[in-house]
């Protein structure tokens, strides 16, 4: 059984079946969430050496909705900081037989690399810098839900992307149904080798250029746990790449504001922006429940394909 480590090595159709089986598991207009139960007697152990709030919950509970059992566990990173002592700790925990391992860990390939010594199928809840899968397919959904379709969409990327696992997912994702993407950020967090990684990606350091014409605004938080020293003043960030109202009618007019969490008001995102009717964030918290119900349910052996 295979686990998801990333978009990268997915195909188009396959991210499109995630996308449309996710569909069925989304609430009603005024509804909660429905329970199934398709992965009953299944048991999945959420491992996070990182903090999170959406992410931990959202499996969980997508977990619980499709009838599986799930087991929550916060890591400190220090005590796994060796890759030997990471393995052993996987070990174990395989050793109790789960269905399948989500993790989440600073280090960039940690799930690739334990993928390869262990059997229990992994899902990448977020590694370093690399990849964040479900957050890539859950802003997908949120964006397909407004009626719009990702071929030919432009989509400007703002803010920290150096450090972005969240970007480069999109970026793979995106750019496999032929979109146009944008990532705009200060010169020292936007590295030029990211236009190579896909293709329709272009780059600037203007944030009016790469809002110009956009569908969809992704706002992205800097990262200021991963760097050694602050590149910048914050108030100074706000003034160059800090998302304000003025800045939406450069856009289309309806234009998407999204945001991956946490974030941060008058850092990256102006209270009024992430209030607005443009503002689509909730809904992608909302959408992360049905997309990782649908990716839980791939791999664990359900239904689809
Ligand atoms: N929650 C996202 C991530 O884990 C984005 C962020 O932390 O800024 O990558």
């Amino acid at each position: 059984m295979t686990g998801l480590l990333g978009i990268e090595n997915l195909t188009r159709e396959e991210v499109q079946a995630i996308l449309d089986r996710a569909r069925d598991f989304q609430p009603g207009e005024g509804h909660g969430f429905r329970r199934f139960d398709l992965l009953r007697g299944r048991m999945v152990v959420n491992l996070f050496f990182e903090a999170s709030t959406r992410t931990r919950t959202s499996f969980e509970i997508a977990a619980k909705r499709l009838g599986a059992d799930a087991v929550s566990i916060t890591a400190q990173a220090s005590s796994v900081a060796k890759g030997e002592s990471l393995v052993d700790t996987l070990n174990t925990l395989a050793a109790m037989r789960p269905d399948a391992i989500i993790m989440r860990h600073a280090a960039s390939g940690a799930p690739h690399f334990l993928q390869r010594h262990l059997e229990t199928p992994i899902i990448n809840a977020g590694d370093g810098t690399h990849e964040h899968p479900t957050q890539a397919l859950l802003d997908a959904r949120t964006i397909l839900d407004r009626g719009a379709s990702l071929e030919n969409l432009r989509v400007a990327i703002i803010g920290d992307i150096a450090h972005s696992r969240v970007a480069r997912s999109n970026v793979y994702l995106l750019s496999k149904f032929g979109a146009r993407i944008v990532l705009c950020g200060p010169a020292s967090l936007l590295p030029v080798e990211l236009k190579e990684i896909a293709p329709g990606v272009t780059l600037t350091t203007d944030m009016n250029e790469a809002i110009a014409g956009a569908d969809v605004i992704m706002m992205l938080r800097v990262q200021f746990e991963r760097q050694h020293d602050a590149p910048f003043p914050a108030d100074e960030y706000f003034r160059f790449y800090g998302l304000r109202p003025e800045h939406l009618a450069m856009a289309r007019p309806e234009v998407m504001v999204m945001h991956p969490g946490p974030i941060n008001r008058g850092r990256e995102i102006s209270s009024e922006v992430a209030d607005s009717q443009r503002s689509v964030i909730l809904s992608q918290v909302e959408n992360g429940i049905s997309v990782r119900m649908a990716v839980l349910e791939r791999v664990l052996g359900g239904a689809i394909n």
